[in-house]
């Protein structure tokens, strides 16, 4: 662990607004970036990643598909808008559904991501290139992309500024760099209790608006477009969502308590009856991507989002 300064401004801060898992977010005074200081060596955010000990494991990303592949398709209409075809190159790609969706509106799409139990799904399962160590300008022997996307990732750079000068490096002239992140480093505090997780230690910095310009500047790249989406209605319809979920589980755990019988006979149906109650439970699950899609995508793109949670989808371009 050692203890960080702002990225931009070089000053430390006293100013702490976030503590999670035993680590501290500290709000910079200048510029308002949220950084982790103390801050994990990068020996051992690698390791997390590495032994698939994230906060989001392997196998909750490769078993969301339904709604990986929803948002993935949102985000590839906006790519479209920019660029119609061309190599694309994801940066920790999870279990590579949004490339495998951008694939099929015929883009050549090529994935890096350090968890090797999520790459060997990307590479076996959906037949996408990957390659599982950091990015570098080796990767794929050197290979230079039309578009690098990446999505809830900048948050976990070790170094963003150094990682972006990569991105820099691997794109074409002209390339475009996409990516989905938060606003966090804008957000009054009176809203982080609607944030259920923070996931500390897998985020280290979270950025304002006016950090990503700053970013983006100092690592060659000309601001395009910005897509903001206030994530308030949907971070609040999730806190609700968990409280009925939360009372209808401890109901059910009660009532089965309740019939508990040893001596009952297993009835012969119960295979069938899994299976239903299998197919229920992800009917209602991807039910619930639906609705929280349209909470995030349709109402947070025309609600007041100022100092409030926001996604936003980034477009810049490589100048140098
Ligand atoms: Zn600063």
């Amino acid at each position: 662990m050692e203890d960080i300064q702002c990225i931009f401004c070089n000053r430390s801060s006293d100013r702490i607004v976030i503590v999670e898992n035993g680590y501290t977010g500290r709000k910079c005074p200048q510029c308002g970036l949220i950084f982790i200081s103390p801050r994990p060596t990068l020996a051992k955010i690698l390791n997390l990643y590495g032994h698939d000990q994230t906060v989001v494991s392997a196998r909750s990303h490769i078993s969301a598909a339904f709604s990986k592949r929803l948002y993935a398709k949102h985000n590839v209409r906006i790519i479209k808008k920019f660029i119609k075809t061309g190599s694309m190159l994801e940066i920790g790609a999870g279990a590579g559904y949004f490339l495998d969706e951008a694939r099929k509106e015929g883009f050549e799409v090529y994935a890096n991501e350090l968890n090797t139990i999520l790459a060997n799904y990307i590479e076996k399962v959906l037949a996408i290139p990957c390659e599982s160590s950091p990015l570098d300008i080796s990767l794929f022997n050197g290979k230079k992309f039309d578009i690098i996307y990446h999505c809830n990732v900048l948050s976990h750079l070790y170094n963003p500024v150094v990682e972006f000068q990569k991105i820099n490096d691997k794109l074409k002239k002209n390339g475009l760099v996409v990516f989905q992140t938060g606003n966090l480093g804008d957000v009054k505090e009176k809203y982080f209790k609607f944030i259920s997780k923070f996931m500390y230690p897998d985020h280290l910095f979270f950025f304002s608006e006016d950090n990503l310009r700053e970013l983006l500047r100092r690592t060659g790249f000309e601001f395009v477009k910005i897509h903001r989406y206030s994530i308030l209605p949907q971070l609040m319809f999730s806190k609700m969502a968990r409280k009925v979920m939360n009372f209808v589980k401890s109901k059910a755990r009660a009532k089965n308590l309740d019939q508990h019988n040893p001596t009952e006979v297993p009835s012969f149906n119960v295979p069938h009856a899994h299976n239903n109650a299998v197919h229920f439970k992800q009917f209602i699950k991807n039910a619930y991507s639906c609705i929280l899609y349209l909470i995030r995508y349709k109402i947070g793109y025309v609600i007041p989002k100022k100092q409030r949670p926001q996604t936003v989808i980034v477009v810049a371009r490589r100048t140098n």
